[in-house]
């Protein structure tokens, strides 16, 4: 399509490209993507909505400072090749992030047209743009494998797989150091593999991340857990020059109420580890179970509950109810996801707190006992805390409970390196800029620094660290 020159006026009256996606009735039946991608057409139509700010406010709304104006000016014009490359200059990930960035808080918050138009819902949707360009790449065939400089003769332990391992890796790797990457799971990719769904999330694409990286010289040691099988100073023994600990926010919390260890109650990890990572959805055709049920609460508002309640209507729950104790204003979890949620028949049950969980005479979960809440004045958080009903107490029956609350930092790699100084929430300190820890040689970044986080804030801190690995390699300064 010829790049048609049109005002700014007529730029902001063009709506947002909506993306095809398949049908709330059919999708709770399969786990299949849901929203489709972007035509070549539609792409450029987006494209056209982008005002090519100067300024560029939208870049400093992204957390690794993509070149968006020149990414999508390449899009409006054909030159897919050149976009995707823009956007890989400062994001390795740009499939992954184009599906699972909260753009809204982010790149499209800043964009001027959504400004214009007073609704961040009509920004130009520069997520869905960035997933067009990384799946055309995709679809041109294997990647690139981009130039590794020689030999350094230096060797970087990575500990753990996820966004930030695999930035760092793909980042030291470059510069020509040997590089491995410990994981203690039997698939890399961290939550984008055992977390986050098939259905927002499609697992060939994080494979093809992976494999990309093995091609770079990457060397990837799988059911290995640090702490257990060696320690980081044991890494160190074995002649590992320095090391990146990214071992996530992977410890769930519980909410402490009674009847939590009753058969049938989950932690969203355990529950979206078995359907995703172990594919419980095919059992029998693979090995792991999971409790069938028919009533299904989750416990939680953020993206994590989201993605349980919609993998619980997968595996054929008739009643998915989602309990928040705040209302739909203060949910975490993004729009989007919300949206798909309801759409799909997750039932919101808001203002509302569990306080206990009854089983029936085998043990197993029966139903859930929760107490109205109403808002009060805004907290630490700046939300409105809320607060109990007196003597609003009811019951709803359910045979299964996910407890989606949150989660903590992995204790293992901390426990295990006496010298590594944690803060107060486990988290590992670091310095902002370096990744640096209190111990020689160790950086760590992601949410095993930051708590539970974002894809992108855990890749922009794989950039940082592995720019001051690198130097640190180089100069042998710490
Ligand atoms: C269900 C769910 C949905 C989410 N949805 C979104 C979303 O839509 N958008 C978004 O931006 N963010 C989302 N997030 C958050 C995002 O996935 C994380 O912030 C991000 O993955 C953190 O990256 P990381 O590399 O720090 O750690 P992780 O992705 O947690 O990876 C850590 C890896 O370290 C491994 N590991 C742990 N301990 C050890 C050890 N001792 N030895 C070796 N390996 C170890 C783990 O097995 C894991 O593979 C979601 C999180 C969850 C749980």
């Amino acid at each position: 399509m010829e790049a048609k020159k049109l005002t700014t006026k007529e730029k902001l009256q063009i709506p947002p490209v909506m993306m095809p996606q398949q049908d709330a009735h059919e999708r709770v039946h399969n786990v299949n993507e849901v929203p489709l991608g972007y035509t070549v057409d539609m792409a450029q139509t987006e494209a056209q909505r982008c005002l090519q700010c100067k300024n560029a406010p939208c870049v400093k709304g992204c957390p690794v400072e993509i070149d968006i104006p020149a990414f999508i000016n390449a899009i409006l014009e054909g030159r897919n090749r050149e976009s995707i490359n823009t956007i890989k200059q400062t994001n390795i990930l740009p499939a992954v992030c184009g599906r699972v960035c909260p753009q809204e808080e982010q790149c499209q918050k800043t964009c001027v047209v959504g400004k214009s138009n007073k609704d961040v819902a009509k920004a130009v949707q520069i997520g869905k743009l960035e997933r067009f360009a990384a799946d055309w790449e995709m679809e041109q065939g294997e990647a690139e494998v981009p130039v590794i400089k020689a030999s350094t003769g230096k060797r970087v332990a990575v500990v753990g797989s996820g966004p930030a391992g695999l930035t760092v890796a793909a980042d030291t790797r470059r510069e020509g150091h040997d590089v491995t990457i410990f994981e203690a799971l039997h698939k890399p990719g961290g939550v984008l593999i055992y977390g986050i769904p098939e259905f927002r999330l499609p697992k060939r694409i994080v494979m093809r991340e992976v494999k990309n990286l093995q091609k770079m010289g990457v060397t990837l040691r799988t059911n290995y857990v640090v702490g257990k099988l060696s320690t980081i100073d044991e890494l160190f023994d074995e002649g590992f020059d320095a090391v990146f600990v990214a071992t996530g926010a992977g410890l769930p919390l519980f909410m402490h109420i009674p009847g939590e260890n009753l058969n049938g109650v989950y932690s969203a990890n355990e529950y979206l580890t078995r359907a995703n990572l172990m594919q419980a959805y095919s059992f029998p055709n693979t090995d792991t179970p999971i409790a069938r049920a028919k009533n299904v609460a989750v416990f939680g508002g953020g993206n994590v509950a989201m993605d349980s309640a919609r993998t619980a209507l997968r595996l054929g729950a008739e009643n998915v109810y989602l309990v928040y104790r705040r209302s739909k204003k203060e949910m975490p979890a993004r729009v989007e996801e919300v949206e798909h949620a309801e759409e799909e028949g997750v039932q919101m049950m808001l203002l509302q707190n569990p306080v206990k969980i009854l089983g029936d005479q085998n043990g197993w979960v029966k139903e859930i006992e929760c107490i109205k809440m109403e808002l009060g004045e805004p907290d630490e958080s700046g939300r409105r805390r809320p607060v109990a009903v007196k003597g609003s107490e009811f019951l709803t029956p359910v045979d299964v409970v996910i407890v989606a609350i949150g989660n903590a930092s992995n204790p293992l790699v901390p426990s295990t390196t006496p010298d590594l100084a944690v803060n107060k929430w486990g988290n590992i300190v670091a310095a902002e800029e370096t990744l640096r820890t209190s111990k020689k040689g160790v950086f760590a970044g992601g949410d095993i620094v930051l708590g539970a986080a974002t894809v992108i804030l855990a890749m922009g801190q794989g950039r940082k660290a592995a720019r001051a690995i690198n130097e640190y390699l180089k100069t042998g300064v710490w």
